[in-house]
C-alpha cells in the first residue's frame, strides 16, 4: 500500500479514459478516502442527479465476486492470480459500470471468520454497503447452499443484524428509501439440484436466521420481507462450460441494464435517494459513525448530507452571484445610473436560485427549503445596497436633468413658464419612475416610492427658485420699460411749471403704472404664481415705479436745474415783455415793480415744486410704508417722506440763491438804463 493516505493509487485497466479507473473507497486501514468525489467527477456521474445506481457484493474470499463483477459491469477488480491464491480485495473497492451509470462496489471476502478482527469489519462493511447499496450481491458456491452453519450464513445474520439498526426504527414497511435486493448468485451450479429447490432451502435458512435474532420490542412482528426483496440465479461452472458461464453472465447483465424489463433489478424502491453530487459525503459520513460505533441513523445521515450539501451548493451559487453583483458596485458607488440595473440583478438571482435549485433540491426537502430562504437573503441584501444606489443616483440625475432643461427654456423666447416646468417635470419625474420600477426585483419588499417623494419636493424647490428669479427678470424689465415711458413726458411737466404741474406728473405716473401692472399679470399667468407672490411683486413694482418717478424728479430738481428753471422763469417775465420781446429799460420804466412782480412769481414755485400734490385729490398716489422690499431687501420706505422734494430749510436756501441772482439782474437791468441815457 503506497500513496500519501494510505491508500492504494488507482489502477486504470485501460488508458482510454477515466472510465476504467477505480478507486479504494476504503483501504486495510479501514480509512475512507478523501478522493471519492474527485473520483465520481472523473467517472462523469457528479452530475447524474439521481441517475445512477449502487451494487455491492457480499461473499467469502475466492468465490469468485471480482471475477463476476468485472464480467457483469464491465469494472477492472483485481482478479486472483491462480497461480498465487492469495487474497487481493483489501478493504472496499469501487468501480464505475462501463457504459452504466452504476457504482459497483467490491468488498473484500470475509473467510477467515476465526480471526476477531474480520468479524469487526465485515460488520463495518455490511453497514456501510446496505445504507448505501441498492442491490447487494450474495456470491456463493453451490456446495455452500444449506450449510446453515456456513460462513454465508454468519454474514447474513450480520445483515440483517445491521438492518434493523439502520432502518428498523421506522416503519417495518421499510419506509421509501429503506428496501434491499439480495441477489443470491449460485455459482458453480451443476443443475443436478434445480435452483427452485436450492432458492427454497435459502428462503427458509435466511427466516430462521431472522426470527433467531433478537429483535426490539417494536419490531417483533416485522417480517424479513418488509425490507429485502430476494432474488436467485445460478451461474454454470466457469472452468467446465465456459461458454455457457459467458452467456449466463450475459444475461445477468441484462438484467441489471434494461430498465423497461420487468425483471430489471435496480428498482425504484431500492434507490437509497442520495444525489450523485453527495453520494460521497454520505458515504464518509457513514463510515465515520460506523467505524466510532455510533447508532447510524440513516434520516439522520441524510439530513446531515443535505446541510452539508445545500450549503456547498449555495456557496458556489453565491460565488459567481457575488462576481455579478461586484461588477456594477464600483459603478453605483461612483454614482452612475447603471441602465437596466433591475434585468441584470433579476438575472443573477434567477440564475443563482436556478443553480440552486437544480442540484439542492435533491436533498431533504425541509433542509432545502430551509437553506434556500437562507440562500435568498444573502442575495437580496447583496442586492439592496445596488438599488438604493441607483434611486439615489436616479434622483440626483433626474433633479440636476430637470433643473438644466429648465433653465435652457428659459433662455429661449415666447415660452410659457408653466408650460416649460410642467414638461420638464413631466419627464424627468417619469423617467425616475420608470428607471425606479426596473430597478426592483419581485420578492424583496423593496419600495422607491419615499425617494419618489423626496424627488418631487426637490423638483418643487428648484421650480420656485426658477419662478422667482423669472418673475425678478421680469419686475426688472417692466420696470426698465416704465422708466423709458415716463422719462420725456415728466420732464416736460417740470419744465412747464403751473398749478396742475403735479397732477400731470401723476397722470401720467398712474396711466403708465397700470399698463406696467396689467403687463406683469398678463405675463405671470403662466408663471402658475400664487397669489400673494403676485401681489408681492406687484408691490415691488409700484415701489419701484415710485421711485422711478422720485429719481427723475430729484433729477429735474438738483440746485443748477432748478435754479436754471426759476431764472428763466424770471427772465421771462422781466426781461422780456409780454410779446417775449426783451425789455429795453428807459428811465420812466417801473422797473422797481417790475422786478418785483417777477420776482414774487418765481419764487412761488419754490413751493409749488417743493411738494408732489396735486390739485385733483383723485390724482393723489400713494403706497404703503412697509418696512422693506422682498425681492431686493431694500431698506425701510417712508412714503410720506418721498413726497417731500424740498425740506423748509431747502426752500429758504433755493429762495436765497435765487434772490441773489435776481438782485444781480436787478442791478444789471438798472445799470442798462444809465448806460442807454449816457448815451
Ligand atoms: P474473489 O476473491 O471472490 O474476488 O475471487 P476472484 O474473482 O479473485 O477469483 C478467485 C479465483 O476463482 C480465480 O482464480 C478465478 O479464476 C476463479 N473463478 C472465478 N470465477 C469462478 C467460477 O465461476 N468458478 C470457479 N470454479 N472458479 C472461478
Ligand atoms: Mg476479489
Amino acid at each position: 500500500m503506497d500513496g500519501a493516505n494510505g491508500h492504494a493509487p488507482n489502477g486504470s485497466a485501460s488508458t482510454s479514459g477515466a472510465t476504467f479507473e477505480r478507486i479504494q473507497v476504503i483501504n486495510d486501514e479501514k480509512q475512507f478516502t478523501p478522493d471519492l468525489t474527485k473520483q465520481l467527477e472523473r467517472w462523469g456521474l457528479r452530475d447524474a442527479g439521481f441517475d445512477y445506481n449502487i451494487v455491492a457484493v457480499f461473499g467469502s474470499q475466492s468465490t469468485g465476486k471480482s471475477t463476476l463483477l468485472n464480467r457483469l459491469f464491465g469494472t477492472t477488480f483485481d482478479v486472483m492470480d491462480e497461480t498465487r491464491r492469495q487474497q487481493t480485495t483489501k478493504g472496499i473497492w469501487m468501480c464505475r459500470g462501463k457504459d452504466m451509470n452504476v457504482l459497483v462496489m467490491d468488498v473484500e471476502g470475509t473467510d477467515g471468520r476465526e480471526r476477531g478482527e474480520d468479524q469487526d469489519f465485515e460488520r463495518k462493511s455490511a453497514l456501510f454497503s446496505l445504507a448505501s447499496s441498492e442491490v447487494l450481491i450474495v456470491n456463493l458456491w453451490e456446495h455452500q447452499v444449506g450449510l446453515y452453519q456456513g460462513a454465508n450464513m454468519g454474514l447474513l445474520k450480520t445483515v440483517f443484524e445491521v438492518n434493523l439498526g439502520l432502518f428498523g426504527k421506522r416503519s417495518p414497511k421499510g419506509g421509501a428509501n429503506g428496501r434491499t435486493l439480495l441477489l443470491f448468485v449460485i455459482r458453480d451450479h451443476i443443475g443436478t439440484t434445480p435452483l427452485v429447490n436450492l432458492q427454497a432451502t435459502i428462503t427458509a435458512d435466511l427466516n430462521k436466521i431472522w426470527e433467531s435474532l433478537s429483535k426490539p420490542e417494536e419490531l417483533q412482528g416485522c417480517q424479513l420481507s418488509d425490507y429485502f426483496d430476494l432474488a436467485f440465479t445460478g451461474l454454470p461452472h466457469k472452468i467446465l462450460v465456459p461458454d455457457k458461464f459467458e452467456s449466463e453472465v450475459k444475461q445477468l447483465r441484462r438484467r441489471f441494464v434494461e430498465k423497461d424489463k420487468e425483471d430489471f433489478l435496480f428498482k425504484p424502491a431500492y434507490h437509497k435517494g442520495i444525489p450523485a453530487d453527495g453520494v460521497a459525503f454520505y458515504m464518509e459520513g457513514i463510515w465515520e459513525q460506523v467505524q466510532s460505533n455510533k447508532d447510524l441513523d440513516l434520516p439522520t445521515q441524510q439530513e446531515l448530507l443535505a446541510q452539508f450539501r445545500c450549503d456547498e451548493i449555495s456557496t458556489a451559487a453565491l460565488a459567481d452571484f457575488n462576481e455579478q453583483a461586484k461588477s456594477q458596485k464600483r459603478p453605483v458607488e461612483a454614482g452612475r445610473v447603471v441602465e437596466g440595473l433591475g434585468q441584470l440583478m433579476r438575472n443573477w438571482r434567477t440564475e443563482a436560485l436556478a443553480r440552486y435549485d437544480r442540484d439542492a433540491s435533491r436533498y431533504h426537502k425541509g433542509v432545502y427549503k430551509r437553506k434556500r430562504q437562507d440562500l435568498l437573503g444573502v442575495i437580496d441584501s447583496t442586492l439592496s445596497p445596488l438599488f438604493l444606489g441607483q434611486l439615489k443616483n436616479l434622483h440626483k440625475l433626474c433633479l440636476s436633468s430637470f433643473k438644466k432643461e429648465v433653465l435652457d427654456s428659459l433662455k429661449g423666447e415666447d415660452y410659457s413658464f408653466a408650460d416649460v416646468v410642467g414638461k420638464a417635470r413631466d419627464k424627468w419625474e417619469g423617467a425616475f419612475v420608470e428607471a425606479a420600477k426596473e430597478a426592483c426585483i419581485e420578492g424583496p419588499e423593496w419600495s422607491w416610492e419615499e425617494e419618489y417623494t423626496l424627488l418631487k419636493e426637490e423638483t418643487q424647490i428648484v421650480a420656485d427658485q426658477c419662478r422667482k428669479d423669472e418673475t425678478k427678470k421680469m419686475v426688472n424689465a417692466i420696470e426698465r420699460n416704465f422708466k423709458k415711458q415716463i422719462s420725456e413726458p415728466v420732464e416736460l411737466y417740470l419744465n412747464q411749471p403751473s398749478g396742475d404741474m403735479w397732477d400731470k406728473v401723476l397722470k401720467v405716473f398712474k396711466e403708465t403704472l397700470e399698463k406696467a401692472e396689467s403687463t406683469y399679470l398678463v405675463k405671470a399667468k403662466s408663471f402658475n404664481c400664487t397669489e400673494e407672490e403676485n401681489q408681492t411683486a406687484l408691490a415691488t413694482l409700484r415701489k419701484r415705479a415710485w421711485l422711478v418717478l422720485r429719481a427723475k424728479v430729484d433729477e429735474q430738481t438738483t440746485d443748477t436745474v432748478f435754479l436754471g428753471k426759476l431764472r428763466s422763469h424770471f427772465d421771462e417775465r422781466f426781461r422780456y415783455d409780454e410779446h417775449g420781446v426783451p425789455r429795453v429799460w428807459k428811465p420812466e420804466d417801473d422797473i422797481d415793480g417790475a422786478f418785483k412782480r417777477a420776482r414774487e412769481e418765481t419764487l412761488e414755485l419754490i413751493s409749488l415744486y417743493s411738494k408732489i400734490s396735486p390739485t385733483d385729490s383723485s390724482l393723489q398716489f400713494t403706497l404703503p410704508s412697509e418696512p422693506s422690499d422682498s425681492l431686493n431687501n431694500a431698506d425701510e420706505f417712508d412714503f410720506p417722506a418721498t413726497l417731500v422734494v424740498f425740506s423748509d430749510s431747502k426752500c429758504l436756501d433755493l429762495t436765497n440763491k435765487f434772490r441773489r441772482d435776481a438782485d444781480a439782474y436787478y442791478v444789471e437791468a438798472k445799470r442798462s438804463t444809465v448806460s442807454s441815457v449816457a448815451q
